[in-house]
């Protein structure tokens, strides 16, 4: 079961979407230098599917994308419910998750995402907007991960 804090509608998170981004709390990363600890502790919300009909009822014509952020606690979860908004919404949402994980979990499906970002965070190599950082993001094209990091660096 998974848990968020808050939700935003995000502009720079995921590149050429107006994005929902869900912050999920629960996180298991524990990374130095966090940016938001308080998403450590498993509280807020419950995350399920009604709450994503929800959502989709509220903000599905302003928005172009949704994304997880975190849900590290429970990827299966992630998939599940990334796999219902695509049921619901069709193209007309893509979905996104932002992971912690260095890597994809073995039984995570990645036609069941358009975008999925990965790694901890390190504070000396700094976030997706750092030309040393240690995440990746990526565009799932035919079920392969395409690597659209450095269009995040600062110019
Ligand atoms: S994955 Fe994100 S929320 Fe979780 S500990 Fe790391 S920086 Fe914080």
């Amino acid at each position: 079961m998974l848990r968020f804090h808050n939700y935003d509608i995000v502009f720079q998170e995921v590149p050429g979407e107006v994005t929902l981004a869900i912050n999920i709390s629960g996180c298991p990363n524990s990374c130095r230098g966090c940016h938001s600890p308080y998403l450590m502790k498993d509280t807020g919300e419950i995350l399920d599917k009604n709450v994503l009909m929800g959502l989709l009822e509220k903000y599905g014509n302003a928005i172009t994308c949704i994304c997880f952020m975190g849900g590290d606690s429970d990827p299966q979860e992630i998939e599940r419910l990334s796999v219902f908004l695509r049921n619901t919404a069709g193209n007309r949402i893509k979905t996104a998750w932002y992971s912690g994980r260095q890597h994809l979990p073995k039984d995570c499906t990645l036609p069941y995402f358009d975008f999925i970002k990965l790694g901890p965070y390190v504070e000396h190599l700094g976030g997706l907007d750092s030309a040393s950082t240690n995440q990746r993001f990526y565009r799932i094209e035919n079920e392969t991960m395409v690597d659209i990091t450095e269009g995040f660096y600062k110019r």
